[in-house]
């Protein structure tokens, strides 16, 4: 694999919907623009259940007709099942909010991934796969491009690959973008990242099919389910062909623990704790093999530098329970297009230009952030909360949507915050 030319305005490394977002706009402004994932092939990840509010930026990439007549199912809200198996009523978006925006899909990744590389390229991108980045060259504090792995072999998950000591040709740009997920490129070598104590959990996760699913409005839903010792969470996310997505999550040393079991023991162990979900599983076939995901939040002490800026979970995680990954990935990535094209044209690639978006972005995602808290804090029944303040279901619908990025977008939390206080104080438990 070698890239067409030595030098590029722009340069960015991943091919996960941060990346392909980022280069596909930076490209269609007229910027040349390299773009290297180091899978060979498009595989299947987790982040299959999307936020509505992904909507404006398909909308800005040109994807949503193909989008609207593609292969995934339509997502048209959210469910929250209690641990004594109760369940919530159903946010459904399209009450909230009747507009087309109001729906979204459940995706296939290996096929979404593809989908949003495949538009990058249309719109001019050089796209490689099969390209691994070793690391991102520096001349003093300017970063200046990075160094391809000679053999563009993939290199196992989680490797810091410039520790492998292998050289390889450097690639030049006035911009580098680093859009390497939960790798992390240039957080690992500044050592940027600061783990949230909170949520050190991991998810087991496969797929199945002819698992029970509910069809609402011509969509499904994504349900979320607790378990009832309440130590852990499932997702099912209904996907296209009959195929149901289905997680469990909990705190990484609790399904880790010696004797524990194996992934699949602790999985079918947690099933069994979770009638909801074993009623749902009834008939339903394992379709491949489980994975293991540890899914450690953490956010960011630095998001961009003179020719660098991070995007998507390079710059930030926040546990997957309320489906905000790919929102993050898409906006993050617009937001950094923005100021990279704005850059690249007054000449100006400085650190301050790069991560102008960060404060206004990272203030949007704290209310997903507080939610989660929530979920986790051991006094949220969602149902309980809204029959209590049913003047929430707009503000909570509007963070599920992802509808972050106003200024009144944390009132929910005015009540939420006090309510839960009062929850603990009568010993009341999710
Ligand atoms: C358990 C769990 C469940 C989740 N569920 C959801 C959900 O339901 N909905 C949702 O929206 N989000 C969910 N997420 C989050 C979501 O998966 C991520 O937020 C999203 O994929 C981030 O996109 P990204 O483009 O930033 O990174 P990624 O999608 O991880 O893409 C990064 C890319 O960079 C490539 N790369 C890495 N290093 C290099 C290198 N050195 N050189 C070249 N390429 C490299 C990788 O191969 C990869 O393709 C979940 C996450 C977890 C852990």
């Amino acid at each position: 694999m070698k890239p067409k030319s030595q030098e590029y305005d722009c340069i960015v490394i991943g091919g996960g919907p941060s990346g392909s977002t980022t280069a596909a706009l930076v490209a269609a402004a007229g910027f040349r623009t390299l773009l290297l994932e180091r899978d060979i092939e498009p595989r299947r990840k987790v982040g299959e259940s999307l936020m509505p509010e992904t909507y404006w930026v398909f909308e800005r990439l040109g994807v949503l007709n193909a989008l609207k007549h593609g292969p995934f199912v339509q997502k048209v809200g959210v469910q929250f099942v209690s641990s004594s198996g109760r369940e919530s009523a159903p946010f459904l978006f399209t009450q909230h909010d009747p507009r087309e925006c109001g729906r979204t899909w459940h995706v296939e990744r290996a096929k979404f991934d593809q989908f949003l590389l495949d538009n990058a390229e249309s719109k001019g991108v050089e796209v490689h796969r099969g390209a691994r980045v070793l690391e991102v060259v520096f001349e003093g504090d300017r970063a200046i491009g990075v160094r391809l792995a000679p053999d563009g072999a993939p290199a196992p998950d989680g490797e810091v690959a410039s520790a492998t000591g292998e050289r390889g040709d450097v690639i030049r740009a006035r911009v580098v973008v680093d859009a390497t997920g939960q790798t992390g490129l240039l957080g690992a070598r500044f050592k940027l990242r600061q783990p949230n104590p909170k949520f050190r959990k991991a998810a087991i996760w496969g797929h199945f099919r002819g698992s029970r699913r509910d069809v609402i409005d011509g969509g499904v839903m994504t349900v979320c389910l607790r378990t009832l010792s309440n130590r852990s969470w499932f997702w099912h996310i209904p996907l296209s062909n009959d195929v149901v997505s289905i997680g469990v999550v909990s705190d990484a040393d609790y399904f880790f623990r010696p004797g524990g079991g194996t992934p699949d023991e602790v999985f079918a162990t947690e099933v069994a704790d979770c009638p909801a979900m074993a009623q749902r599983l009834e008939g339903a076939e394992r379709i491949a093999g489980l994975d293991v995901v540890k899914e450690y939040s953490y956010a960011t002490s630095r998001s961009s530098g003179d020719g660098w800026v991070l995007v998507g979970d390079s710059w930030g995680f926040i546990d997957p329970i309320y489906s905000s990954g790919v929102w993050f990935a898409l906006k993050s990535g617009q937001l950094a297009a923005d100021a990279i094209i704005e850059g690249l044209r007054n000449g100006d690639t400085s650190g301050a230009q790069l991560g102008k978006w960060v404060a206004d972005f990272a203030r949007g995602t704290t209310w997903v952030r507080k939610l989660a808290e929530a979920w986790y804090c051991g006094q949220f029944r969602v149902g309980k909360f809204i029959r209590e303040y049913p003047q929430h279901v707009g503000p909570m619908t509007d963070i599920l949507i992802g509808r972050i990025f106003h200024p009144d977008a944390g009132r929910l939390f005015d009540d939420l915050d006090p309510w839960l206080e009062r929850m603990k104080a009568e010993g009341v438990t999710s």
